[in-house]
C-alpha cells in the first residue's frame, strides 16, 4: 500500500521546507522528499575542505528572509523554540578597492553616509535622501514580498496612484547603472552599489534591474544582514525540526521522478525507485520551469511551452572554498570584520568589462567577488583559532570553448586566489591548509532550481517578476490542470536568495483548502 500524507513535498529547499512548515503547524500530516543527503538545498553547511572546517556552500549572508514574518514574528518558532540564532555585524556588505581604499553599507544610515562621504559629500547626501524616500516605499514592496503576487497591472496601478509609489515604478522600468549615474558622482560609490546588485545575476545596464537597488538599499537599512550561529544548516534544520514537531516526515535520498496527476488532480508523486507516495489534499514541487512538462504530464502545451522559454539570468559565478590557518587580513584592515567584502577593481569601466565578459561567455581578467570570513563571527565553524573563506566570483553560466570542465574550473579556482592574494597581507600559500570549488554546472548537479548555475533560479528580468515570475499563469503558485499541485523556488516570487518564500505557497494553499491563513501566519 503506498503511504498516503495530506501534503507530499518534493525537493526540501529553505522555499519547500517553510511551506511544508507552515502547513505541518496547521495540523496537517507532511512529508517532505529530498534527493540529497541533507536537506536544505542552497542553504547548508557542510565539511568540504577538510574535517573539522564547516563551509556554507551556496547561501552565506541573509538579508531579505530576516524581513519576512516568519522570521521577524519567529511565526514558526523557529528562534524560539527550535535554536536558530543569528549574528550582524556593523557593516553588512563592504567593497575593498584594487587602489587599496574601501567603503561599507553599514544597518545604520549614518555609518554608510560617513563611509561613502570619504569618497564625496555630496554622494553622502544624495544617498541619505534616497534611503530616507525608499524607506516609505517599504511597505509598497515588503508587502508584497511574502504572500502571493497580485497580478503585475495591478501592482503598476496601485503604485501609480501616488508619487512615492510612481518613482518605485520608474525605479522598476530604469537600469540600476542608470539609477547609480543619476544618485552619484563618484565612481567608487557607483562601483560599490552596482558590484553589489550584480549579485542579482543580471548587467547593471539592464533595463528594469533598478528595483534591486531600491528594494535592496531599503532592506538593507531597516533589517539585519545577517549569518547564522553554527552555519546555514541551523537554519535548514531548524525549519526540519519544526516539521517533525508537528508530526511531519523527512525522507532525504530520495529522489522524486515525477509528479501524479489523475482527472486533472495531482494525487502524489512517484520516486525514481517506482515506489508512490500519495497525498490527499496538495503536492507541492519545488520543479524549475523548464522541467514543468518532464515532471507533470497531461498539461498545456502552451503553457508548458511559455514555462520552457523563461530566460535565465546573464551570468552566474564559481564558489570556492577555503580552510585557513588564519582569518584574511586586508590591506584595508578596517573591512577584516565585515559580514560579506567585495574585491573589485577600482575603475567603473572595468567592472563593466566584467559584466559584458561573464554574459559573453569569457572569464573575465579581474574579479568581481563576494567573500565571507564567518568565523571571524563564529569561531564554532572550524577548529580552535583556525578559519574559513567563502569566495565567489562572477563568471559565465556556461564557458565558450569546453565548458565548465573540471580543468576549467580548477583553473578558475587558482587563478581567484592569485587575484585575491592581492587584496590581502596573508593570503599565499603558507596561510592556505585545503581548497576547493564549484563551477555553475555543480551548483546545477547539486540543485535543479540552479538552472545552468542561475542561482535566481530565473533572471530577475521585469518581465519575470512579481505576478509574472515564472509566467503569470503559474504565479500564483497554483499549477493549471493539476489541480492540488503547487510550486515553490526561486524562479517563483517574490525570487532568488534565501526568502522564506514557501511561506507564500503555504498561504495560497491555504486560501485553496477554505482556511483561515490568518491563524498562522500575519497577512
Ligand atoms: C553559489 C551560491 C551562492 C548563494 N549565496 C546566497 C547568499 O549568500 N544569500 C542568499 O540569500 N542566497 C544565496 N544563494 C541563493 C539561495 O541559495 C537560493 O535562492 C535558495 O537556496 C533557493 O531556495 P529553494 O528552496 O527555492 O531552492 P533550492 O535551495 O534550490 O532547494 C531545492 C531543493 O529541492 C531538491 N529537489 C529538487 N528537485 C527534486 C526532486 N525531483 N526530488 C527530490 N528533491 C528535489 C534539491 O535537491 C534541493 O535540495 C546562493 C546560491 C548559490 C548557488
Amino acid at each position: 500500500m503506498a503511504k498516503q500524507y495530506d501534503v507530499v513535498v518534493a525537493g526540501g529547499g529553505s522555499n519547500s521546507l517553510s511551506a511544508a512548515a507552515y502547513l505541518a503547524k496547521a495540523g496537517m500530516s507532511v512529508c517532505v522528499l529530498e534527493k540529497n543527503e541533507v536537506i536544505g538545498g542552497g542553504l547548508v553547511c557542510r565539511e568540504l575542505t577538510v574535517p573539522g572546517f564547516k563551509h556554507e556552500p551556496h547561501a552565506t549572508g541573509l538579508i531579505i528572509v530576516m524581513a519576512n514574518p516568519m522570521i521577524k514574528n519567529d511565526e514558526l518558532e523557529l528562534k524560539s523554540r527550535f535554536g536558530l540564532r543569528f549574528f550582524t555585524p556593523e557593516k553588512t556588505i563592504a567593497t575593498v578597492y584594487d587602489d587599496e581604499t574601501w567603503m561599507s553599507t553599514c544597518v545604520s544610515l549614518d555609518k554608510t553616509c560617513e563611509s561613502i562621504a570619504k569618497f564625496s559629500n555630496r554622494d553622502a547626501e544624495a544617498y541619505r535622501a534616497f534611503v530616507t524616500r525608499v524607506i516609505k516605499m517599504a511597505p509598497l514592496l515588503s508587502g508584497a514580498m511574502f504572500k502571493p503576487p497580485v497580478p503585475y497591472g495591478q501592482f503598476a496601478m496601485m503604485l501609480d496612484q501616488s508619487p512615492l509609489g510612481q518613482e518605485l515604478l520608474r525605479g522598476m522600468m530604469m537600469s540600476c547603472s542608470a539609477i547609480l549615474d543619476e544618485l552619484f558622482e563618484n565612481e567608487k560609490v557607483k562601483i560599490h552599489f552596482m558590484k553589489w546588485m550584480g549579485i542579482f545575476l543580471l548587467h547593471p545596464d539592464e533595463r528594469g534591474t533598478g528595483l534591486m537597488f531600491y528594494s535592496a538599499t531599503a532592506v538593507a537599512h531597516t533589517q539585519e544582514e545577517s549569518g547564522v550561529y553554527g552555519g546555514v544548516q541551523a537554519f535548514s534544520d531548524a525549519l526540519g525540526k519544526c516539521i517533525e514537531y508537528h508530526g511531519g516526515e523527512i525522507r532525504t535520498n530520495t529522489m522524486v521522478r515525477k509528479i501524479l496527476v489523475s482527472g486533472g488532480k495531482a494525487t502524489g508523486v512517484e520516486l525514481d525507485t517506482g515506489e508512490q507516495i500519495l497525498a490527499r489534499k496538495a503536492v507541492i514541487g519545488c520543479i524549475h520551469p523548464h522541467l514543468l512538462g518532464d515532471m507533470v504530464a497531461g498539461l498545456d502545451p502552451d503553457m508548458v511551452d511559455e514555462a520552457r522559454r523563461c530566460e535565465l539570468s546573464s551570468h552566474s559565478g564559481v564558489m570556492t572554498h577555503w580552510a585557513l590557518h588564519e582569518a584574511p587580513k586586508y590591506k584595508c584592515p578596517e573591512v577584516n570584520d565585515a559580514l560579506l567584502v567585495q574585491p573589485v577593481p577600482s575603475k567603473l569601466a572595468d567592472l563593466k568589462q566584467i559584466f559584458d565578459d561573464v554574459g559573453n561567455g569569457l572569464m573575465p581578467k579581474r574579479l568581481a567577488s563576494i567573500v565571507a570570513h564567518m568565523t571571524v563571527h563564529d569561531p564554532s565553524r572550524a577548529p580552535a583559532g583556525k578559519h574559513t573563506l567563502y569566495f565567489f566570483s562572477f563568471a559565465p553560466k556556461i564557458l565558450r570553448d569546453g565548458g565548465w570542465t573540471p580543468a576549467a574550473r580548477d583553473r578558475v579556482q587558482e587563478w581567484m586566489m592569485q587575484e585575491y592574494s592581492k587584496y590581502c597581507t596573508n593570503m599565499g600559500p603558507e596561510n592556505i591548509i585545503a581548497g576547493m570549488s564549484e563551477s555553475p554546472a555543480d551548483q546545477n548537479e547539486w540543485s535543479p532550481s540552479f538552472a545552468g548555475g542561475d542561482f535566481m533560479g530565473i533572471g530577475m528580468f521585469q518581465h519575470q517578476l512579481l505576478g509574472r515570475r515564472p509566467t503569470p499563469r503559474l504565479a500564483q503558485y497554483a499549477v493549471p490542470g493539476a489541480d492540488g499541485l503547487y510550486l515553490t523556488g526561486p524562479f517563483m516570487h517574490p525570487g532568488g536568495a534565501v526568502t522564506g518564500g514557501g511561506r507564500a505557497t503555504a498561504m495560497k494553499i491555504m486560501e485553496d483548502l477554505g482556511m483561515d491563513s490568518s491563524k498562522h501566519m500575519a497577512l
